[in-house]
């Protein structure tokens, strides 16, 4: 799983992140928006060393989706970057992480918010929380469906282990321009949320967590502020 670290491969990683950087600007003003547009870092299979080198490029947020790989490697992280949990989390998982990350993007039923509400006050913390739309409402994909957000929200609402910073999705793939409603969808929930939240201390609704590699640009168009760049930074890979 280790790769050799070449000048090249630091260049390359160097370029690409110039260039997202700056498409993510220029879609950020196109959309007209005053508000900032955070990079993530997607490191799955990458090498801690490479991991490093990006952080010195400026990228401050990584995000992780396996837990033991993440366990693997992130000792050896620089402490400068922050890291955020965005894969398919099983609650038994959840004490591994718990005091190593800083936000869980994929909050997709009421055992893991629970097991995260636990485990946060075992550890006098609480934990900044996203939940996961499958905005899509695909069988195979993980997420609460839009129908049944509010609900969600209501039955988690009352652990104080845990915060509700806001939304995240993965859309379906492979259909052509029509990711783009799902985004508008989930621009159209997060207003509703963040409005719900107002004046709520228990809530701090201020993070839309979409757009990856393929399709961060329209994601930006619609409101997202966190965009999750793995393969077109880091180069393209098996998962
Ligand atoms: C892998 C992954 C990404 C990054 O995907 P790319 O298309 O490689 O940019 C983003 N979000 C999640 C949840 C992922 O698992």
């Amino acid at each position: 799983m280790t790769e050799k670290l070449s000048d090249e491969r630091f260049e390359e990683v160097s370029e690409n992140y110039k260039r997202i950087s700056e498409r993510i600007e220029t879609a950020r003003l196109k959309a007209g928006r005053k508000d900032e547009v955070r990079f993530m870092g997607v490191t799955k299979t990458v090498a801690p060393e490479l991991i490093n080198r990006s952080v010195e490029l400026g990228i401050r947020l990584l995000g992780e989706n396996r837990v033991q790989e993440f366990l693997d490697k992130h000792e050896s992280y620089d402490k400068r970057a922050q890291v955020h949990f965005i894969g398919a989390l099983q609650s038994n998982k959840v004490k591994y992480i718990i005091d190593k990350v800083s936000m869980i993007h994929s909050v997709d039923s009421i055992k893991l918010a629970s097991e995260i509400d636990k485990r946060a006050r075992a550890h006098g913390l609480v934990m900044d929380i996203l939940v996961e739309i499958n905005i899509g409402g695909e069988e195979t994909k993980s997420g609460i469906s839009p129908e049944e957000l509010n609900a969600f929200i209501e039955e988690i609402y009352g652990l104080r282990g845990i915060r509700i910073r806001g939304l995240m999705t993965i859309p379906p793939v492979n259909t052509g321009g029509s990711s783009e409603r799902y985004f508008a969808k989930m621009q159209e929930m997060f207003g509703e949320l963040k409005s719900k939240a107002e004046g709520d201390s228990r809530f701090l609704v201020d993070t839309l967590s979409m757009g990856m590699s393929g399709d961060f640009e329209t994601a930006i168009k619609y409101g997202s502020n966190i965009v999750r760049i793995g393969s077109l930074l880091y180069g393209y890979r098996k998962y």
